[in-house]
């Protein structure tokens, strides 16, 4: 084979090449994006889940935690009604 063919024919290799490397780059990049994506879902569930957590807790120690009595006492053995629904639309993920 000439040299000018091998030549031309490596070029054509070596373009190939950084095609495929740029479709990588492009992939990369979209990963990384959809990571970064997920780890800020996650973080927000972590975060609302700890929060209900705090508030069930309150509201077990005898607090109120529904917004017109928010952390005043509860009568003694005595639900209410507005905090356990409070606690219930929290409970699903928005
Ligand atoms: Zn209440």
């Amino acid at each position: 084979m000439r040299l000018a063919d091998r030549l031309a024919q490596m070029e054509t290799a070596l373009a190939a090449m950084l095609e495929e490397l740029q479709d990588l780059r492009m992939q990369v990049l979209a990963l990384d994006a959809q990571n970064e994506q997920l780890r800020l879902q996650l973080y927000a569930q972590k975060d609302h889940r700890e929060g209900h957590e705090h508030l069930t807790r309150l509201y077990e120690e005898g607090f109120h935690i529904c917004p017109a009595h928010f952390a005043s006492g509860r009568a003694e053995g005595e639900d209410c009604l507005f905090c356990l629904s409070f606690l219930q639309r929290r409970q699903r993920p928005e």
